[in-house]
């Protein structure tokens, strides 16, 4: 008898606005003039590789990166659509899209791809401070974070998280948690939180001594007090950096 095992699928899409000054996944900025030919790239890989997944079923696939709301909806309907043709995708697999606010403000967009299978959005928040966003290098406000959220809900996505970093150059505890109490009006069914790393090679690597980094203890105290804080509006921990409301932990991250 045919064994059928459970398969996640993570697809890489390397393109951004900008680079942000801690970023060390693999991204490229500008990258627009490549987005066509890495579709169809991708579509090919997936479709050859596809013999290999024949005996498992994909339960969750995960678009990440880079930033893949940024290479549009056309071209992320095209890859899903490629997978649930070559795949044995199930019926309620967790289909995931890292999105950034200022390329998910557009509603239609997100029922677009709500309606071609996305069933879960991760938006890329960091901060709900716009001085602190322009620090790190992100191209958004916050501002943009709450009209992607409204899009979002408009769109009747019905699984949303959002991904804030703490520790960031010059925080105090205060403005974290105001962060994440800004975080938490939004309702979002999950949460990420994630202690800002300062990796080798980055810009902020290079600046790190002047950048007015909070210490670790801090950060660590930063730490425990989010863990409270969510605890209180009906956030499980279930994972080092990841919240959830009852029943809406990433399958993904599990
Ligand atoms: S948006 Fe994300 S992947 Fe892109 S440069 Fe910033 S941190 Fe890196």
């Amino acid at each position: 008898m045919k064994t059928v095992r459970p398969l996640g699928l993570y697809i890489h899409i390397p393109f951004c606005k900008a680079k942000c000054v801690y970023c060390d996944f693999y991204s490229l900025p500008h990258g627009e003039d490549r987005m066509d030919a890495y579709t169809d790239a991708l579509c090919a890989h997936l479709t050859e590789a596809a013999p290999l997944a024949a005996s498992h079923t994909v339960d969750t696939v995960y678009f990440g990166g880079g930033t893949p709301s940024y290479l549009g909806e056309k071209r992320l309907c095209k890859i899903l659509k490629v997978i649930e043709k070559r795949y044995q995708v199930a019926r309620d697999a967790e289909i995931t899209l890292e999105a950034n606010p200022d390329s998910a403000g557009d509603w239609k967009a997100l029922r677009a791809l709500r309606r071609c299978g996305f069933n879960r959005i991760s938006l890329g928040m960091q901060s709900a401070c716009d001085e602190e966003l322009r620090t790190i290098g992100r191209v958004h406000t916050m501002e943009q974070v709450q009209q992607a959220v409204e899009a979002a809900r408009k769109a009747k996505i019905q699984n949303l998280s959002l991904d804030l970093i703490y520790g960031l150059p010059h925080q105090t505890q205060e403005r974290w948690m105001e962060n994440l109490a800004a975080a938490v009006a939004l309702n979002p069914e999950h949460l990420s939180c994630y202690g800002l790393k300062v990796e080798e090679g980055t810009p902020l690597f290079a600046m790190k001594d002047t950048a007015g980094l909070p210490g670790d203890e801090e950060q660590a105290d930063m730490y425990l007090q989010t863990v409270e804080f969510l605890k209180q509006y009906g956030y499980e921990q279930y994972e080092i950096s990841n919240f959830a409301k009852p029943g809406r932990e990433s399958r993904h991250n599990l």
